[in-house]
């Protein structure tokens, strides 16, 4: 990449996320507060061995650590039954609005580049709301605008099955054949008027382009690996990045080994370089997984070790200018560019 070139130390690294706002896409910890009463606020060691250390991996002592400005939350439901989904990404909310009312001095409720900003600056942790699986919305539209008073800004269509949206890239369900729903369409359209971002990862070929077709307002792919680096289904392949680029959104590299093809922090650099070459420097994001029952490669064990992505980044060339639009920046965009609806307030 072009001119100004600098290798960083893990203190430089640390202290341009102080500086500009990092913002991570995906991390499945509401789920953990829910369910484990995993408390946020707490400095966590992690709890499981390197090899099967698939959660713990985020709390805010540490997302200070890692010089993390906002987090989106993911809300996931398992499908079946799939009555219950609304209540179970209820309770996720509950959880971390608990969590907010405990700690309002460390913690934010944000669905706007400015709150996000707001944030960093009164020295908070900018939260973020993001349902994983359509399966949420129990086949209705009328549950789409409640979901985004309470703070949430993407939907993620499809997780592991087919829903009343659209088919998954794999999983129960899964047809490559078959796109989005008529219902999808009406929820891509709701989503537009409720302020709330739509998220292709998960879905199939076929519905991610249908939903390009139809979005006015930038997408995102909240967490995703890219074929162009390592073969596997869950991962996008060019003409996918392309078509998000195309359309002003962005995509979150997932840090799961599995997806990257390596257990290096060297293959979360792959990722992100690959989606520059192809799609421009505007499309490239953070999108973890952390929590998410995935592992992490090694030196991102943690949101705590994120300096050290951008000090490997900074190592392959990566200029200062576009390590703030990986890291944060292009995600900004998207949140600026898409007006969250209404005011926040309950459901
Ligand atoms: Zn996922």
């Amino acid at each position: 990449m072009e001119g100004e070139q600098v290798s960083l130390t893990f203190e430089e690294a640390r202290a341009m996320h102080a500086e500009c706002c990092v913002l991570d896409l995906h991390a499945d910890t509401a789920k953990l507060m829910d369910k484990l009463g995993y408390d946020l606020a707490a400095r966590h060691e992690r709890p499981m061995p390197t090899r099967v250390n698939v959660f713990g991996h985020v709390d805010l002592p540490r997302l200070r650590d890692g010089g993390v400005a906002g987090q989106f939350f993911s809300f996931w439901t398992t499908p079946y039954p799939e009555r219950g989904c609304t209540r179970s990404v209820s309770a996720q909310l509950d959880a971390l609005d608990e969590a907010m009312a405990k700690h309002p001095d460390d913690l934010a409720w944000t669905r706007t580049g400015a709150e996000v900003r707001a944030a960093k600056a009164a020295g908070k942790i900018a939260a973020l709301g993001g349902i994983e699986g359509g399966q949420a919305l129990e086949g209705t539209l009328d549950a789409i605008e409640p979901f985004a008073r309470r703070g949430v800004r993407y939907l993620g269509l499809l997780h592991f099955s087919a829903n009343a949206i659209g088919r998954p890239a794999k999983g129960r369900g899964s047809d490559a054949t078959e796109g989005l729903t008529g219902f999808g369409r009406d929820v891509v359209r709701e989503c537009e008027r409720c302020g709330v971002i739509v998220d292709l990862a998960h879905i199939n070929r076929k519905g991610y382009f249908d939903a390009l077709e139809l979005a006015t307002v930038p997408p995102m792919v909240s967490h995703t690996g890219v074929l162009g680096v390592h073969q596997h289904w869950r991962n996008i392949d060019d003409e996918q990045l392309r078509a998000v680029a195309d359309k002003g959104g962005c995509v979150g590299v997932i840090f799961a080994r599995r997806y990257l093809g390596s257990a290096s922090i060297e293959a979360v650099v792959d990722h992100l370089l690959h989606i520059i070459d192809v799609a421009g420097d505007e499309v490239a994001a953070l999108g973890s997984d952390f929590d998410g029952f995935v592992v992490p490669p090694e030196g991102l064990e943690d949101v705590a070790a994120l300096p050290n992505l951008t000090v490997a980044l900074s190592r392959r060339g990566v200029a200062p200018r576009v390590l703030e639009k990986i890291l944060g920046g292009n995600v900004l965009r998207v949140l600026d560019s898409v007006p969250a609806w209404g005011e926040l307030g309950p459901a």
